[in-house]
């Protein structure tokens, strides 16, 4: 198959009925594990986090609330961990459970820097629910209380995640193979 730009499309990697079946799957657990929550906040990384929030959040019964945040690294990409906000949370978290969601946990510097933020605000907990694990790529250990799928080192977009921008709107995970 072939997109707008008669491009080949990215190869499906997860194709969208498994992302949703999980997607399910997690949010059962979220709403047994919170089910004495007052109110949960969730918190997106955008942009990549998008899809995959809005559809997680569409199947919990519990009650909760949605926030994002915006990171941007310095110079090329977030090795070294030299991370800053672009957009910061609208919402309090202090005394509040927290969620936080992103698309992928890669060298894990950006999730390290935003989740040690949210504890310095004060929250009373944080947890990580990421859609995707590269495993193999970790240089800072971040623990994942919940997630999607691990994959191998490719380089993925679809389902929120892009390549320049391109590709969020596919309603699967594709591996990016360069144009
Ligand atoms: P980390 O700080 O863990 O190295 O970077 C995580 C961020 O890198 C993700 O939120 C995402 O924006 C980007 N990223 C890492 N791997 C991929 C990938 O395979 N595809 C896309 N589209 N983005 C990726």
């Amino acid at each position: 198959m072939t997109d707008q730009n008669s491009k080949p499309s990215p190869r499906t990697l997860i194709d969208a009925e498994t992302i949703q079946a999980r997607i399910r799957e997690l949010a059962a657990r979220i709403d047994r594990d919170y089910a004495a929550s007052d109110c949960l906040i969730a918190i997106g990384v955008l942009k990549g986090s998008v899809f995959f929030l809005v559809d997680l959040l569409k199947h919990l019964q519990i009650p909760v609330k949605m926030d994002f945040f915006q990171t941007a690294s310095y110079g090329s990409g977030s090795v070294g961990g030299e991370v800053r906000i672009r957009k910061d949370l609208d919402l309090s978290i202090r005394g509040r459970d927290v969620l936080l969601i992103e698309d992928i946990v890669d060298t894990g510097y950006t999730l390290r820097t935003i989740l040690d933020l949210l504890r310095f605000r004060g929250a009373k907990s944080v947890k990580l629910c990421a859609l995707l694990d590269k495993a193999s790529r970790r240089e800072v250990e971040v623990p994942i209380d919940y997630l999607g799928f691990s994959i191998e080192d490719v380089f993925v977009v679809g389902y929120g995640l892009d390549y320049d921008e391109r590709y969020r709107n596919l309603p699967y995970i594709g591996v990016y193979d360069g144009e």
